[in-house]
């Protein structure tokens, strides 16, 4: 009778969610680790799969990331299959309901987004190389994007964790106001780059761009993965000698030696920019990702 009871007692313990402790957040790269711990602050534990050094493109699916998603309450992903190529390897290994699609744990962060640039027409082949189908995914290349990430992260913890829902809102609306004076000095600081254009190594500038106002004659490797053609590349740097290009911009895992060459056939500057927070050395935070790139285009630009 006593063990019934007892055993009334465990199954019955065991059955109420435990709401206790902070939030498992699993984020898939650094810019929304960064954003989730701020809104998130001791109310939650926040990992990453993807460090900043590596291409978010083309990230190995290792065991102990599996391990990882397996604890998670919450995952944090870019979407617009960024990470297809080794989130969904990660899934079917972590088995972790909690953040199967369309479960509360499972937020696709680019639902933040209004408008997604470059979601190209027509069929998408795999000729085409890694090309994203469903538009750019480097959004968080605008701050302001960022912001509405983090906005609605907040909610998403919150549904989570109503008890803490106060909490979640208020960091998130800190957040903001620290970021928008910010974000309003480095688009003031950037204004004289607009009369200038650029030339880039891969296509992930592009929301950068439109949100400073800076203008991408063209891209190196125009087929993510996939190297370009001799015939491509003497068309981009006529292009670039034709506009007087003086910066090619590259991301630290982009292949850097045929962008130096690149560079020096166009009579440019090869410019490397923190892509991601953690993606180059002293460059640890989303904020200092803004500051590094702005004052690395200014630099070029008054050469
Ligand atoms: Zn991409």
């Amino acid at each position: 009778m006593k063990r019934t009871l007892l055993a009334v007692i465990i199954t019955a313990l065991l059955s109420v969610p435990l709401l206790a402790g902070p939030l498992k957040v699993v984020c898939t790269v650094t810019d929304l680790g960064w954003l989730a711990a701020e809104v998130g602050g001791d109310d939650v534990e926040v990992s990453v799969l993807c460090p900043g050094e590596y291409d978010p493109h083309f990230l190995p699916a290792r065991p102990s990331l599996a391990r990882k998603l397996g604890k998670a309450d919450l995952l944090c992903y870019t979407g617009l299959d960024l990470e297809v190529g080794w989130l969904p390897v990660l899934m079917d290994k972590a088995r972790n309901n909690r953040v199967r699609p369309g479960r509360p744990g499972d937020l696709d962060c680019s639902q933040a987004l209004l408008d997604v640039l470059e979601v190209p027409a027509g069929e998408v082949s795999r000729a085409q190389g890694d090309v994203h189908p469903h538009g750019n995914p480097h959004y968080l290349l605008d701050p302001r994007l960022g912001l509405a990430v983090a906005d609605l992260m907040a909610r998403r913890m919150a549904e989570l964790r109503p008890d803490l829902a106060d909490a979640f809102g208020q960091r998130a609306r800190e957040l903001e106001a620290d970021l928008r004076p910010r974000i309003a000095a480095w688009e003031a600081a950037a204004t004289e780059l607009r009369q200038k254009p650029l030339m880039v190594y891969t296509k992930q500038w592009e929301y950068l761009a439109h949100w400073l106002g800076l203008e991408i004659l063209g891209a190196v490797e125009h087929r993510p993965g996939i190297s370009p053609s001799p015939r491509h590349v003497d068309q981009v740097i006529q292009r670039a000698k034709t506009a007087g290009v003086a910066t090619l911009v590259a991301a630290p895992w982009n292949h850097l030696d045929a962008a130096e060459k690149a560079a020096s056939r166009m009579g440019a500057a090869l410019v490397i920019l923190p892509a991601a927070a953690g993606s180059l050395d002293g460059i640890d935070s989303y904020p200092q990702v803004f500051d590094q790139i702005v004052a690395q285009l200014t630099a070029a630009n008054s050469k």
